[in-house]
């Protein structure tokens, strides 16, 4: 504040700046000791199959109740974890709460973790991987690891080769958001994704009048199809969506349609009676 006390027009005082760059630091003070308060929490989401409408999958979307500052989303969190590597010890906790729940499930249904491109680029990442599976005992190919065009940019070679060693163990691999970052189709050439998950922004409100959004959805399934993955459509809220996106083919279902995040016990009880999540029941 010292600086402007001149008169100098340069340094002029910016509250809201100020406001978010302390937000920030208190923010990231409370995240370093989320771990051990044990802050953390994991939600599911359902993904169905586009036909049978069965539960084949559940997206573990990790949740922070902070006593300082409540509820964080994470989408505030998760990149101030990324930048300050939180994100690794927080992501091994994930990791493992994840195969842990899974196997509270029938032996066919699968969980997928995301994953940031810190916690690729970390040396450690395969062997947390191991260590979650052993420490939980869930079978390899019932593991699906998320990642996101981004990690692609920065350093190719050490994320696939990281992602390599996780598909050798037997996990799947899928390529979250597809079609809002840096779109390259170099490395579908590169890499086996087991799943292309298409961003909602192609498939919400594609129904209703976006003819770009249709023909996006429709080119991502043929080539896919053709390069042995199944696609995922994400951010699928209502009837009209869900009925373009099975018509164009997409082969798995995410959104609030089916489900919204749900907390561990209410994913277990969806198999007491049958797979099929009542609709909005969780919402
Ligand atoms: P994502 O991996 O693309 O996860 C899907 C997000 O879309 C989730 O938001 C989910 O709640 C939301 N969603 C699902 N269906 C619908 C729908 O029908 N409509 C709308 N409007 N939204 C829907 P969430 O849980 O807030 O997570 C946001 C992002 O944070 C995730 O996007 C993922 O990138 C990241 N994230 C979440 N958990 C983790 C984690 O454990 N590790 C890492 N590295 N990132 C995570
Ligand atoms: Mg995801
Ligand atoms: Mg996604
Ligand atoms: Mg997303």
């Amino acid at each position: 504040r010292s600086k402007d006390e001149g008169g100098g027009k340069h340094y002029t005082f910016e509250p809201s700046l100020h406001a978010s760059a302390e937000e920030r630091r208190q923010l990231e003070f409370a995240l370093r000791s989320a771990l051990e308060r044990e802050e953390l929490t994991l939600n599911f989401q359902p993904v169905v199959d586009a036909n049978k409408e069965n539960v084949l999958s559940f997206e573990a979307l990790v949740r922070w109740n902070s006593a300082e500052h409540g509820f964080v989303s994470p989408g505030k969190f998760i990149p101030l974890a990324e930048d300050t590597r939180l994100i690794v010890p927080i992501g091994e906790w994930v990791l493992q709460e994840a195969c842990i729940q899974a196997m509270t499930w029938p032996d066919d249904i699968r969980v997928a973790v995301n994953v940031s491109g810190e916690q690729l680029l970390d040396p450690n990442f395969s062997a947390s991987v191991v260590n979650a599976l052993a420490v939980s005992g869930l079978a390899p190919n019932r593991l699906e690891i998320e990642v996101t065009e981004s990690i692609f940019v920065r350093d190719d070679s050490a994320a696939r080769t990281t992602l390599e060693q996780c598909m050798a163990l037997g996990c799947g691999v899928a390529l979250d958001d597809f079609g809002t970052g840096y779109s390259s189709l170099g490395y579908l050439r590169k890499m086996r994704f087991s799943t292309i998950k298409v961003d909602r922004s192609f498939v919400q409100g594609a129904a209703v009048d976006n003819p770009e959004s249709l023909a996006i959805i429709r080119a991502v399934v043929a080539m896919a199809d053709s390069l042995d993955m199944t696609t995922t459509a994400e951010g699928v809220e209502t009837e009209e969506e869900l009925a373009m996106v099975r018509k164009l083919g997409c082969t798995k279902i995410q959104g609030f349609y089916y489900g919204r995040p749900m907390p561990a016990a209410d994913a277990r009880a969806l198999f007491s009676n049958d797979r099929t999540p009542a609709q909005g029941a969780a919402a």
